[in-house]
């Protein structure tokens, strides 16, 4: 390999034009990805997206019918087995025997990819002890959480270090608790150097976790950029305004309404107002106005008790950036709609309610080798 070698210093993924049609269904209508190494990039999007799809195009698993793509260098097509050499799939739950305990999974594993018996059992020990498992290694996993099992799955593909880690949906049907491990894990993962595409319908999943985020919808890249960035497009954020006598809102809510361009919310306490900053504007722009509208409430004798801008959280740029895109379906209007009514506490819409795992990726399902 030359010094310079695509393999080892270019993209880790670089995806042009990439087609994937099921029947008349087009999962994947022209992506265009580029994932740096070292990163960890969220390609995040609805429930039928085409983000698994896309996993398993770049981890070789199907054929895209158009396009190209370069995975650590290499062709996707031409080169399945260096690619695979190098990269783990996550939601391998097939590879989990029940039957067996924790350890033997990992062992069996570690000796199928080559391991000595010494070698496999520092590293399931290793990787017991980092997903904490270790008092659950001696159990079958056919008595594992939905949690340790996806611990364990996510353990099992780091049985040896790979230099790309496809996490397809790796928290979905987790607990709060266990969803916090498994984004520490892949912290962990990241920090030692492997790149990580993660899939994920959790907005907050992406926020936390992705230096990037590619939001797809339709088997496109409808944007795409850092989460700062993605949230910037929809606009500065929501003004908050309480003020000190209820009397004043109708008041209040006139000069808002002059002076900013958005719609003027009045919240459930009488006392509360809010507004939308959606126009394009810059940070210095955001002050000028609020301060415009700050002195016009001041001669309008409002008395204010507190003023706050929130930055828009990445669900409203989600929002924002598939629904005008798409009519969604029944189930995303009605977990649209959950999200809202639960006030987006943790924003991200909620509910993979397939209760689908992710698929067993097994090259063996389609356009084998
Ligand atoms: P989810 O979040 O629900 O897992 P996704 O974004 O991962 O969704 P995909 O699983 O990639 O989406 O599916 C994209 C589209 O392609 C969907 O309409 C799906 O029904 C279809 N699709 C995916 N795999 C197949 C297949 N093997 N055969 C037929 N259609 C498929």
């Amino acid at each position: 390999m030359s010094k310079n070698s695509p393999e080892r210093d270019g993209p880790a993924i670089e995806a042009r034009g990439l087609v994937k049609v099921y029947g008349g269904n087009r999962a994947l209508d022209g992506i265009d990805l580029t994932v740096q190494r070292g990163q960890v990039f969220g390609l995040l999007g609805p429930n039928g997206a085409g983000k698994t799809t896309a996993v398993r195009v770049l981890a070789t698993l199907t054929r895209p019918d158009r396009g190209t793509a370069r995975v650590l260098g290499h062709d996707v097509i031409r080169a399945r087995d260096a690619i695979r050499a190098r990269v783990a799939v996550t939601g391998q739950f097939a590879a989990l025997d029940a039957d067996l305990t924790g350890y033997e999974n990992l062992s069996v594993l570690g000796r199928l990819h080559g391991l000595s018996r010494a070698a496999v059992r520092r590293r399931a020990d290793d990787l017991l002890t980092a997903f904490d498992l270790t008092g659950a290694a001696a159990r079958p996993v056919g008595g594992y959480s939905g949690g340790m099992r996806r611990r364990l799955d996510i353990a099992a593909s780091l049985i040896v270090t790979p230099d790309l880690l496809f996490l397809d949906e790796p928290t979905t049907g987790l607990d709060p608790r266990g969803r916090g491990r498994v984004w520490e894990l892949v912290r962990r993962i990241a920090a030692a150097g492997t790149t990580v595409l993660l899939t994920t319908q959790y907005l907050d999943e992406a926020d936390q976790l992705a230096g990037r985020i590619a939001v797809i919808d339709r088997g496109r890249v409808v944007a795409e950029g850092t989460s700062a960035q993605l949230k910037s497009r929809v606009g500065s954020g929501t003004l908050h305004v309480r003020l000190l006598d209820g009397a004043a809102r109708p008041r209040a809510r006139q000069v808002l309404a002059d002076t900013l361009d958005g719609t003027v919310r009045l919240a459930a306490d009488p006392l509360a107002l809010s507004v939308p900053l959606t126009a394009p504007t810059d940070a210095t722009d955001v002050a000028r106005r609020i301060g415009h509208a700050m002195i016009r409430l001041a001669d309008a004798r409002v008395p204010v008790a507190e003023v706050t801008l929130g930055h828009p959280s990445l669900d409203e740029a989600f929002l924002a950036l598939t629904a005008h895109k798409t009519a969604p379906t029944t189930e995303q209007a009605g977990r649209r709609a959950a999200g809202s009514a639960l006030g987006h506490t943790d924003g991200s819409v909620r509910g993979r309610t397939t209760g689908r795992e992710v698929a067993p990726a097994t090259a063996d399902e389609e356009d084998n080798a």
